[in-house]
């Protein structure tokens, strides 16, 4: 399975390097006219086709631009790309203005790679090597992809170079399948194995803290610079807490169904994001917070999954947490999270039921045999997470 991620490089500027960034800022600059040039061309003309359009511009961009050609064939692929999107566009507004700076780079032609942190690129004054802020522990986890398309960006007054980067993983022949129920302080998986989360709580105290503050400035908060940034900065922080532990989630259970050779089964939010675009749920910020979160914690495991090799299926989670996986009959609940079959006297935790249901689902939606051994056991607790031995990829 073919696996990308886009990486970002800083540029390392020395200071006797100026001259070099100051022709590579440049080349930006006049590449954004180029595209410029393309888009009103298309616009005018509304000639989409990459051959007409080239054909009608090239030698133009060429000569009056000075680009070199594969910045030039590059401009035009941009340009027709950013105008084709304006004219599809039914409700559109304004013609579309390229404002900010950028350069797409394409691999080999027009930015090659020399060492790990020194990359080539195509300037109006040819080649010019440049150095990057390379971090071993981000990535270095990378080397030995495939770089693809790259974008050179100026922001906040630095120049960056973000690099699509591909990879292509081994899937694993799963031997089964493991559900995997995401609530608000844990996830579940079917294997009866929990991961405690108390990211989702913590980002939650952090906002009841900001409303607090809020109240207390009820009117002013907006106007009082220090009060505006604190609340701006105690959301941050929700933010990065979720962030950072739904990574460190989605790594576990990616390592965890990798180890037991297990296909990932999800709950398929889309339904969820329906009934909130209607206004039905996720009217208090709790739950908005839970499903961005949810969200965000599946994205992670999906990632993590696919890195791995694990393939990862999506199923309804319509009644997941309320039909019996014995017999089909309707639980009731017992307090305390636990729920009863009243026909077969299956008794057992809420999110574990639902995990083991989501992957019976699985099962039945990829004609896979679910566990056998599989039952709503009591808790095996915590993952213990061992010496897993990493994938190839990952140790080269
Ligand atoms: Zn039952």
């Amino acid at each position: 399975m073919r696996v990308q991620a886009t990486l970002s490089f800083a540029m390392k500027v020395a200071p006797e390097g100026a001259t070099r960034v100051s022709i590579l800022l440049k080349t930006m600059r006049v590449w954004r006219e180029a595209v410029r040039h393309v888009v009103d061309y298309v616009i005018r003309t509304r000639q989409t086709g990459l051959a007409k359009v080239h054909h009608a511009l090239y030698r133009l961009l060429r000569e009056r631009y000075g680009l070199p050609a594969r910045l030039a064939t590059d401009a035009i692929r941009q340009g027709i790309w950013i105008a084709k999107g304006w004219l599809k566009n039914p409700k559109r507004g304004r013609r579309p203005v390229i404002r900010s700076l950028w350069m797409v780079l394409t691999p080999k032609n027009s930015y090659t790679f020399k060492a790990h942190d020194e990359v080539s690129i195509l300037t109006l004054d040819g080649r010019r090597t440049y150095k990057l802020c390379y971090v071993e522990r981000w990535h270095g986890q990378y080397r030995g992809w495939k770089p693809k398309e790259a974008r050179l960006v100026f922001k906040d007054r630095r120049l960056w170079l973000k690099v699509v980067v591909e990879h292509e993983v081994p899937l694993i022949e799963p031997e089964g399948i493991l559900g995997v129920d995401v609530n608000y302080t844990n996830i579940t998986m079917s294997d009866g194995t929990r991961l405690e989360l108390n990211a989702f709580k913590r980002a939650h105290g952090l906002k009841i803290e900001a409303e607090r503050i809020q109240k207390k400035h009820r009117k002013s908060w907006r106007y009082i610079r220090a009060v505006r940034s604190r609340i701006k900065a105690l959301g941050a922080r929700a933010r990065n807490i979720i962030i950072d532990a739904c990574r460190k989630i989605g790594l576990e259970a990616a390592k965890h169904a990798y180890k037991a050779r297990r296909a990932i089964v999800l709950e398929d939010l889309t339904g969820l994001k329906e009934a909130n675009r209607k206004g039905r749920t996720a009217r208090t910020w709790r739950a908005r917070l839970a499903l961005w979160a949810y969200r965000e914690l599946q994205k992670w495991i999906e990632w993590k999954a696919h890195l791995y090799g694990v393939p990862v299926f999506k199923v309804s989670p319509r009644g997941t947490s309320s039909i019996c996986p014995n017999c089909g009959s309707r639980l009731r609940s017992m307090g305390n999270r636990r729920l009863k079959c009243p026909v077969c006297s299956l008794e057992g935790d809420r999110d574990l039921i639902a995990a083991i249901n989501l992957g019976m689902r699985g099962a039945q939606a990829t004609l896979m045999a679910p566990d056998a051994n599989e039952t709503p056991r009591a808790m095996k607790g915590k993952l213990k997470m061992g010496a897993i031995a990493r994938p190839p990829f990952l140790t080269a």
